[in-house]
């Protein structure tokens, strides 16, 4: 019933690697805006992305592809992913694949409205 014990005592600073840069942060010192836990890491892993156009150690993300447009998206959790999905769909009536980080895949198709032309 100790809840708020483990808050700071708990969160060792989490560390990311990068087998690809042979680099590891320690997200700590990154860390004091944003307050612990992934949600650091998520920021790290988006931001690693950006610049070197990979993502970090252990960090799985969520690929939308749209079967038409080139490119796509990746998000590093289901919801983000899939309200991309879902807004590209409804605006473009494209098919929207989804990766899952497990394998899966899903699929997101437009013209839910049942309009058929
Ligand atoms: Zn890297
Ligand atoms: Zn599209």
């Amino acid at each position: 019933m100790t809840d708020d014990s483990f808050r700071l005592e708990e969160a060792e600073a989490p560390t990311v690697s990068c087998t690809r840069c042979e680099r590891e942060w320690d997200l700590d010192d990154e860390l004091d805006d944003l307050g612990p836990g992934s949600h650091a890491i998520e920021q790290f892993a988006l931001d690693h992305e950006r610049h070197t156009g990979h993502y970090p150690d252990d960090v799985n993300p969520w690929s939308v592809r749209c079967r038409r447009c080139p490119g796509g998206e990746q998000f590093l959790s289901e919801r983000p992913a899939r309200r991309w999905a879902e807004t590209h769909a409804r605006h473009t009536r494209h098919a929207v694949r989804i990766e899952a980080p497990t394998g899966a895949e899903d699929v997101v198709s437009g013209g839910s409205d049942g309009d058929r032309s």
